[in-house]
C-alpha cells in the first residue's frame, strides 16, 4: 500500500531492477541444469555479473560472495568424501547459525541460492524468535557510502503508528538482510524470488523502497502466515508430525468422497419412489442369497463394482461388523431427513417470496 505514486522514471527503474532479479534467477537454474558439465560457462559468468551491474550501479560484495561460492560448487566431482564433507559443514553452519545468532549461517544451495532448512531446526528458529537474530546492534556494513539503519526494523502504518519488522534480519557475516519467514518457507514459485530469501541477501542499501515491496508480494504473505500458524501450533503444543497430519487430511478425504456416494444414492432412490430398506441390512447375509438387502444396500453395491474406493468401503464393512460405515439404516433415515428439510426449506422460502410479491 504505498501512499507515494511513483513518477514515469521511477517506475522504469523499477522495472529494470525487477528484470534484472529475474534474469539472476533464469541464470541460477541454467546452471543448476548443466550441473552435470565439467567446464563452467564463462559467458554465464560474466552475464551474472553483469546483471548485477544493471541492478545497481555498484554491485554489492555480497553478490560477489555468492558467484565465488557457486564456482567452487560446481567445480567439485561428486563422490562419498565430498557428501561427508557438505553434511558436516552443514551440521557446523547450523551450530554457527544458533551459536552466533546470523542467518547468514543458513545452509543455501550453493547452485539455487535457496535455503534448505529441515524441519527440527525451522521449529527451532520459530521458537527462539526472529528478534535474537535481527542483529539490531551490530556494527552494518557500510557500501558506496551507504549502510542500512535502525529505521529499517520499523514500518509507519497508514494511520501513523509504527510497528516493528519482525522479519527483517540483519546478518553480519554476509553484511546483507534476510527475510526470516521466506528463508525458513521458501516459495516454491520460481517466480517470486527474492533478494530477501537467496543466500547473498539483500545489500542494496540505496533502495529502500525494496523493503516495502517485499513484505507486500504475495509470496512473503504466504510465507508470513504459514511462520504465524506453525508459531500458534508451537505456543499451543499442538505440533503434529506432518505425516500424520497428511494421514488425517487423507482420511479426511475419503470420508468425505463415500459419503458424497450414500448422499447420491439415497437422493436417487427418494427421487424416483423407492423404498431403501429391504428385508435385511447386512452385507454379511447378502452372500447367502436368502435376503432382500435393500435398494439402498443392492444400489451401492452396484456402484462399487466399478468404484474402488466404495468397493473398499463395503468390504471392510462386510469383514469388520461394528465398524463405522455410514449404512444403517438410521443414517439412511437422517439423510432422508436432512434431504426433506432442505426441501421444506426452500418450498416455504418460494411462498414467502410470492406472498411478499402479492402484498
Ligand atoms: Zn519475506
Amino acid at each position: 500500500m504505498s501512499s507515494k505514486k511513483l513518477s514515469g522514471a521511477q517506475q522504469r527503474k523499477r522495472k529494470r531492477e525487477q528484470e534484472a532479479d529475474a534474469k539472476i534467477a533464469g541464470l541460477f537454474m541454467q546452471r543448476f541444469l548443466k550441473l552435470g558439465q565439467t567446464e563452467v560457462d564463462d559467458k554465464e559468468e560474466s552475464d551474472i555479473d553483469n546483471v548485477g551491474q544493471e541492478a545497481v550501479n555498484d554491485p554489492p560484495s555480497c553478490y560477489q560472495l555468492d558467484d565465488s561460492l557457486m564456482t567452487s560448487a560446481i567445480q567439485l566431482q561428486p563422490s562419498n568424501s565430498s557428501t561427508q564433507t557438505a553434511e558436516a559443514t552443514s551440521d557446523s553452519k547450523q551450530r554457527m547459525l544458533l551459536d552466533s545468532h546470523d542467518f547468514g549461517y543458513i545452509d543455501f544451495d550453493s547452485i539455487t541460492g535457496l535455503s534448505n532448512v529441515a524441519n527440527n531446526l525451522r521449529m527451532e528458529l520459530i521458537s527462539r524468535g526472529p528478534e535474537v537474530f535481527q542483529n539490531k546492534n551490530a556494527n552494518f556494513a557500510v557500501s558506496a557510502g551507504r549502510s542500512m539503519t535502525l529505521t529499517w526494523f520499523k514500518r509507519s502504518l497508514p494511520n501513523g503508528e509504527e510497528v516493528n519488522r519482525s522479519w527483517l534480519l540483519y546478518s553480519p557475516s554476509k553484511k546483507s538482510v534476510y527475510c526470516f519467514c521466506c528463508v525458513l518457507f521458501t516459495s516454491t514459485s520460481s517466480n517470486s524470488r527474492s533478494s530477501f530469501e537467496l543466500s547473498f541477501g539483500f545489500c542494496n542499501w540505496r533502495h529502500t523502497e525494496r523493503l516495502r515491496d517485499h513484505e507486500n508480494s504475495p509470496s512473503h504473505r504466504i510465507s508470513f502466515t504459514k511462520w504465524k500458524e506453525l508459531e500458534h501450533r508451537i505456543s499451543q503444543g499442538m505440533l503434529i508430525d506432518m505425516e500424520v497430519e497428511k494421514q488425517i487430511q487423507n482420511e479426511k478425504q475419503k470420508w468425505r468422497e463415500v459419503l458424497k456416494r450414500i448422499l447420491a444414492c439415497i437422493k436417487f432412490l427418494a427421487s424416483q419412489n423407492l423404498a431403501l430398506r429391504g428385508h435385511c441390512e447386512s452385507l454379511a447375509e447378502d452372500d447367502t442369497e436368502c435376503y432382500n438387502i435393500g435398494n439402498f444396500l443392492a444400489t451401492m453395491k452396484l456402484i462399487a463394482q466399478f468404484d474402488p474406493l466404495l468397493s473398499s468401503h463395503l468390504q471392510h464393512s462386510k469383514n469388520v461388523p461394528g465398524s463405522v460405515s455410514y449404512l444403517s439404516p438410521r443414517i439412511q433415515n437422517e439423510f432422508i431427513s436432512l434431504l426433506a428439510s432442505t426441501v421444506r426449506k426452500q418450498i416455504y422460502s418460494v411462498i414467502f417470496d410470492e406472498t411478499n410479491i402479492m402484498d
